[in-house]
């Protein structure tokens, strides 16, 4: 768990410069849809969480996009109870960990799902096309399609902080959507 607090506001500026793919692609299509599946929530919120995002402001974050799409009364009845569960607010109170890379990759997704990892769950294509519109230069874009070729997700997702960072690598390969996070923090704050 992170000691430090996010400030809800700069949510779509963390999203685009510190954000790994996975959390990024969640966080957008929340923007542009308003909603998100019960897996995706899961994913997404746990990380939330571990980035420092309060209860409260969670609530509210989660209310604001779903009450685009549906009355107050129904996201109470029908999903305010999930972000409860997640800070363990409400039944066994239980303190939920974020999900790890290997746990995002190993997990089931369906069509038209959008939890999961990119790089493990995308057509190469699209995969391609996200690099592309991250401004990772082509030769990164070349390397990242090689190593999701042969199944190393993690890896191609570890050459993607590169090529968004000034090719500065973090301390490991990436293993946890969160150290993504934060080791992007990290380096954007000296
Ligand atoms: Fe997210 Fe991990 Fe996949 Fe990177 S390797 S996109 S952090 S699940």
């Amino acid at each position: 768990n992170s000691e430090k607090e996010i400030d809800i506001r700069n949510l779509d500026n963390y999203s685009k410069k510190h954000f790994p793919l996975c959390m990024k692609h969640l966080h957008e299509t929340l923007r542009a849809s308003h909603h998100l599946k019960h897996d995706s929530r899961l994913q997404y919120g746990l990380f939330l969480k571990a980035i420092g995002v309060r209860f409260d402001d969670a609530l509210e974050f989660w209310r604001e996009e779903f009450t685009k799409i549906m009355d107050n009364d129904k996201f109470e009845k029908n999903y305010s109870y999930n972000v409860k569960h997640a800070y363990g607010k409400v039944g066994s109170m239980v303190n939920y960990s974020p999900f790890s890379c290997l746990k995002i990759i190993m997990g089931s997704v369906g069509a038209g799902d959008h939890h999961g990892c990119p790089f493990k769950h995308w057509d190469a294509s699209l995969v391609k096309r996200k690099m592309m519109d991250c401004g990772v230069a082509s030769e990164g874009i070349e390397s990242i399609l090689a190593l999701v070729k042969n199944g190393h997700f993690q890896i191609a997702c570890t050459k993607y902080f590169e090529f968004t960072h000034s090719l500065q690598a973090p301390s490991t390969t990436i293993n946890h959507p969160n150290q993504f996070f934060e080791e992007s923090i990290n380096i954007a704050t000296g």
